[in-house]
């Protein structure tokens, strides 16, 4: 088992009398890179400056690298990217990365390296004052600075949703690519940035995480869909109208296909289904399928999954 770069348990937000953050707990592993799910208004920001020490938690404890956080003090460690990172417009990038450095402390010839490191990991040249940069160049200096001390965990609030699809790939491109030197969480609510570039997820949804973990386990355990072809469109059809339940009542089954049985042309997918009651139903009925098929869980159907 690998450690873990942020922990988070019992955790506990509310403005006012609304509950934001309601118990939540989880980790993320040191050199994954996690998708932190969830719509718009779920909490991830919270969530996210609660761990940065930039707001005061209503309960629970949050550890970065085994070391608490303190409300007012980001952990060491930990580089920042948010939303929508805000850079001095006359400044050229290497003069901003100048004076990030000198903010935290770095030794000039340090940061004037790794500062020339990092401008061409993000593609960013110097010639360009930063007033006249795009949203996803701007976004990509952003990345340039909270990877500048060298952190063990870069946390990115929503890194991709003000951007068009090619600034969102730069930006995924880009962190795929620190995968290994820095463990990475981003917050957003684009499922495709997670399916392209994450290996661990966790869904936030009513102030807490309602699944998470690998990708790979999350899939395996969601394996209970199922697409069957018929060679003939009618044979599909009446096995379609077996699992709504309108044929005879030996059939009306909820756990044959809870979400109901979609007919296109001679194909039927079941979502949340039992194979093995299907495999009855089918010989019950008299049905054979010409292709019987498990299908892998996209994202979406679990995220959609957790939602109801
Ligand atoms: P997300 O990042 O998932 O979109 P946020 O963490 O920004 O969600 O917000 C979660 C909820 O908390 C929203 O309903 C938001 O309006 C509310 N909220 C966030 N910050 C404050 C604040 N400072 N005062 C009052 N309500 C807030």
């Amino acid at each position: 088992m690998g450690t873990n770069v942020l922990e988070i348990n019992g955790l506990y937000k509310s403005f006012g009398t609304h509950k934001v953050i309601d118990g939540l707990d989880f980790a993320v592993p040191e050199g994954s890179i996690y998708g932190f799910v969830g719509v718009n208004g779920s909490g991830k920001t919270t969530t996210m400056k609660m761990a940065l020490g930039l707001l005061e938690t209503d309960g629970g404890v949050i550890n970065i690298c085994g070391e608490r956080v303190c409300y007012g003090k980001t952990a060491e460690g930990v580089g920042y990217l948010p939303d929508v990172p805000e850079f001095y417009p006359y400044m050229r990038p290497m003069e901003y990365l100048m004076l990030c450095g000198e903010i935290s402390g770095m030794p000039k010839s340090r940061v004037t390296e790794r500062g020339g490191e990092l401008l061409n990991l993000v593609g960013l040249g110097d010639r360009r004052k930063i007033g006249g940069f795009s949203r996803g160049m701007r976004q990509r200096l952003g990345i340039a600075q909270a990877l500048l001390g060298e952190p063990k965990l870069l946390i990115c609030d929503e890194p991709t949703s003000a951007l068009d699809p090619m600034g969102r790939k730069e930006i995924l491109d880009i962190l795929a690519a620190v995968k290994g030197r820095t463990t990475v969480i981003f917050s957003t609510h684009i499922l495709s940035d997670v399916e392209r570039i994450c290996d661990s997820v966790a869904f936030l949804h009513g102030g807490k995480i309602a699944l998470s973990g690998p990708l790979t386990e999350l899939r395996k355990r969601h394996m209970d869909s199922y697409k069957l072809e018929f060679a003939e469109r009618a044979d599909a059809a009446k096995f379609a109208s077996l699992d709504l339940g309108r044929a005879s009542p030996a059939y009306v089954d909820e756990s044959i296909a809870s979400d109901g049985a979609e007919l296109d042309g001679n194909v039927v997918t079941i979502k949340n289904a039992d194979g093995a009651r299907i495999i009855a139903a089918l010989a019950e009925a008299r049905l054979t399928p010409i292709k019987f098929e498990l299908l892998e869980p996209s994202l979406e159907d679990m995220f959609l999954g957790v939602l109801k």
